[in-house]
């Protein structure tokens, strides 16, 4: 048996990294999912690779830091598959403007909590009532490495937005828990995909990354994309309101291996 059989699963920025690579795996272990992104082309054609390998998956345009496009996911996943079970809250934006809270403009701010904070609460406040209706379900919420630990290399917005995720799927675990709602907060390390190809592109800023994660290496979509189906099945059924960190033990470590 596949571990996400009868499983509806809506998944946010699933048109690229990680979100994209969670479809295919979500719909591999037997869930139908719905791919939602502002990327219409390649969203499009993620779904499409996954139906064409056998699996169910629909995409919808989704822009998550408007509320009306949120519901109308909610409702099309809902009406398309019958139920929801699993909300994957993974769209985020990294924006190169974002940087020292001295210099970060308000637009820039504005832009990235719209989207990586208040995408989030959007998300969760129109599908949990669908999920509830649905006999329950899990919510994975993507948060960061970088709502645990501080860096010289700041991100203000990023990180706040991240924090904000991070105690948001707290109380929303805590709230539901008796409605049979899990939620839970994902916090990767750095994971080779799009939105980092900027950044890692440049050794010396690759370098000074790499240089503060034990394991040596940066992560992959996959790795990620493991932990969310475990948090997504049943298999996580006492995993609740958690900080899930899959960062190649970079929160762990004062000084890294040579
Ligand atoms: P990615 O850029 O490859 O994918 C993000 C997807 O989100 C894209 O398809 C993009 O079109 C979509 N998106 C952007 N704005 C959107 C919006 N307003 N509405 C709907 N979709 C939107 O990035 P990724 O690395 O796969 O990141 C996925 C999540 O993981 C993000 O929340 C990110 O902050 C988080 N994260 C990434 C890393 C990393 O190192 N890559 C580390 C920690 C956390």
């Amino acid at each position: 048996m596949a571990r996400l059989d009868g499983k509806v699963a809506l998944i946010t920025g699933a048109a690229s990294g990680m979100g994209k690579v969670a479809a295919e795996l979500f719909a591999r272990e037997g869930a139908r999912v719905l791919l939602a992104d502002v990327t219409d082309e390649a969203g499009r054609a993620a779904a499409d690779e996954i139906s064409s390998a056998g699996g169910h998956a629909a995409f919808v345009h989704t822009d998550v830091s408007k509320p009306e496009e949120l519901q109308a996911a909610v409702r099309s996943t809902v009406a398309r598959f019958g139920a929801l079970n699993v909300l994957y809250n993974n769209a985020g934006i990294f924006p190169a403007d974002d940087g020292s809270v001295t210099e970060t403009s308000e637009r820039t701010w504005d832009r990235v909590m719209d989207i990586n904070l208040k995408g989030v609460f959007l998300g969760c406040k129109y599908a949990i009532p669908a999920m509830i209706e649905s006999g329950g379900g899990s919510i994975i919420n993507v948060a960061s490495f970088v709502a645990l630990v501080g860096a010289a290399t700041a991100q203000i917005a990023y990180t706040a937005s991240k924090g904000g995720v991070l105690s948001m799927t707290r109380e929303i675990a805590v709230e539901f828990a008796r409605k049979g709602i899990r939620a839970n907060a994902l916090c990767p390390g750095p994971i080779e995909t799009p939105l980092l190809a900027e950044l890692l592109a440049d050794p010396v800023r690759r370098e000074r990354r790499l240089v503060h994660i034990p394991v040596g290496r940066f992560g992959q979509a996959e790795e990620i994309a493991r932990a969310a189906l475990f948090l997504a099945s049943d298999e996580s059924s006492f995993v609740t309101g958690a900080t899930f960190v899959v960062d190649g033990g970079i929160t762990a470590a004062y000084v890294t291996p040579e």
